[in-house]
């Protein structure tokens, strides 16, 4: 058995964390691979260490003396150390990465890959596990995707059979060897490849909260933690807002069919959230919707013409004129002879006066409207397409609070009912459902 486990920044903030981190991967054989991130918040006003090294870069860039956020950087991570009582010595690779960084010879992926780097120096010593540098192993492909059939026989030569390591998550290297980084929250996808190259049987993602909610804490007081989610409602989920992993993280476990846990470091006998295929065990089968998510800022053009139902060639017409403007659409909801397109508003405003008259004279509507102040909400479950009346209930809800519902949408997949509301009503809406469906 081999778990990959890994800690995001909250878990790596100070010594107090890294002691928590320790106890959680020696309570458990199996838990061999360690990715961790760069150290982040350890209060609300706190920097992030990945934070601190853009800043540094950006100070060499513009020719400002970048010693003192060198320094606020380097001295986290000694304090992590003393507090420890680890002996390694860092200040000679600060002091070489200082007069690399003077003499301006340190790309900007290359200073910030630091923060994985040195927070996987310590916690290796600090675990008494092999340091693995993710540059001898995640190797990036000239269009910047991973390599992967380069990636894990790497790994896999680096960490045998029962090895212990733990490894930097974030950065790779380029096939001329130059250090390239994920975008932020990339050490999510670190571990995934990690846990794929290794074949784990569960890649543990330990982080700050006890699992994925089924809504947004800000919006619905205390909302319940999801026990078991596929990798099809994540992604649904994380479509409008829901955000605990990196996008890209599903795609490498998945493919090798690795079940994702997400885990709270600050309350580790929490069981979290398991992402996977399919139910196996489902613990409340009775639960319909799994999750509950939305956004706001949406606009809604309608567009409506007399017999187009029957007209070839309308539809296409609408949106190659948004192609062209590089627009993408959300949601194409439409009725008898009218249709109506569901456009991020910050994407569209830019080209709204074109775009309006490019339809008015190539298609040539009878009506053409546009809303804005659109809110989408989303209700996820895998349960939706078997249980008949959901919408049903899900609309009466609504009603019975006078929330008025501007627009529905359920994917052929049925894995969601997408509706819209006016921005006002959207954190309302969202405790609507969440009311009826939880409890
Ligand atoms: N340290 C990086 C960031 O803050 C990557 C990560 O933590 O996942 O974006």
């Amino acid at each position: 058995m081999l778990k990959v486990t890994k800690f995001g920044g909250s878990s790596m903030a100070d010594a107090g964390q890294y002691r928590k981190v320790r106890d959680i991967v020696l309570a458990d054989p199996d838990r061999r691979v360690v990715i961790v991130s760069a150290a982040g918040k350890r209060f609300s006003a706190d920097h992030k260490l990945t934070d601190l090294l853009y800043l540094c870069h950006a100070h060499v860039q513009y020719g400002v003396d970048s010693t003192p956020v060198f320094e606020m950087i380097t001295s986290r991570y000694l304090e992590i150390r003393d507090e420890l009582g680890l002996d390694l010595d860092l200040e000679s690779e600060f002091a070489q990465l200082k007069e690399k960084l003077d003499a301006k010879s340190v790309s900007q992926d290359e200073l910030v890959s630091r923060g994985e780097y040195f927070s996987a120096k310590l916690m290796a010593a600090f675990l008494g596990f092999k340091f693995v540098d993710s540059a001898d192993w995640v190797k990036f492909a000239m269009d910047g995707t991973v390599d992967k059939e380069a990636s894990y026989p790497a790994l896999q030569e680096l960490v045998g059979e029962g090895e212990y390591a733990v490894i930097p998550g974030f950065y790779g290297v380029m096939p001329n060897g130059a250090v390239r980084t994920f975008s932020r929250g990339g050490s999510d996808i670190s571990g995934a490849l990690a846990a794929a190259a290794l074949n784990a049987d569960v890649y543990e993602n330990w982080t700050d909260v006890s699992g994925i909610l089924m809504a947004d804490p800000r919006i619905v007081e205390n909302p319940q933690p999801i026990p078991e989610i596929t990798y099809d409602e994540l992604r649904e989920l994380s479509y409008a807002g829901a955000q605990v992993l990196h996008e890209l993280t599903i795609f490498p476990v998945r493919e090798k069919n690795i079940p994702v846990n997400i885990r709270n470091t600050n309350d580790p006998d929490h069981p979290g959230t398991i992402i996977q295929e399919d139910y196996k065990n489902e613990s409340d089968p009775d639960r319909v919707v799994t999750g509950i998510t939305g956004k706001k800022d949406f606009s809604i053009i309608t567009m409506f013409k007399r017999g187009m139902t029957s007209q070839v060639g309308v539809l296409r017409k609408v949106l190659s004129i948004l192609e062209r403007h590089g627009i993408s659409v959300d949601f194409v909801p439409n009725g008898i002879d009218n249709v109506s397109l569901v456009i991020p508003t910050a994407t569209l405003a830019p080209h709204l006066y074109n775009v309006m008259a490019e339809i008015q004279r190539e298609v040539k509507p009878d009506n053409l409207t546009v809303l804005d102040e659109i809110a989408v909400v989303a209700a996820v479950g895998h349960r939706m397409a078997f249980r008949p009346g959901v919408s049903g209930k899900i609309f009466a809800a609504l009603g019975e609070k006078g929330i008025n519902i501007r627009m529905i949408n359920q994917g052929p997949d049925e894995l969601n009912i997408i509706f819209g509301v006016d921005n006002k009503d959207f954190a309302e809406a969202i405790r609507v459902l969440y009311n009826s469906f939880v409890k």
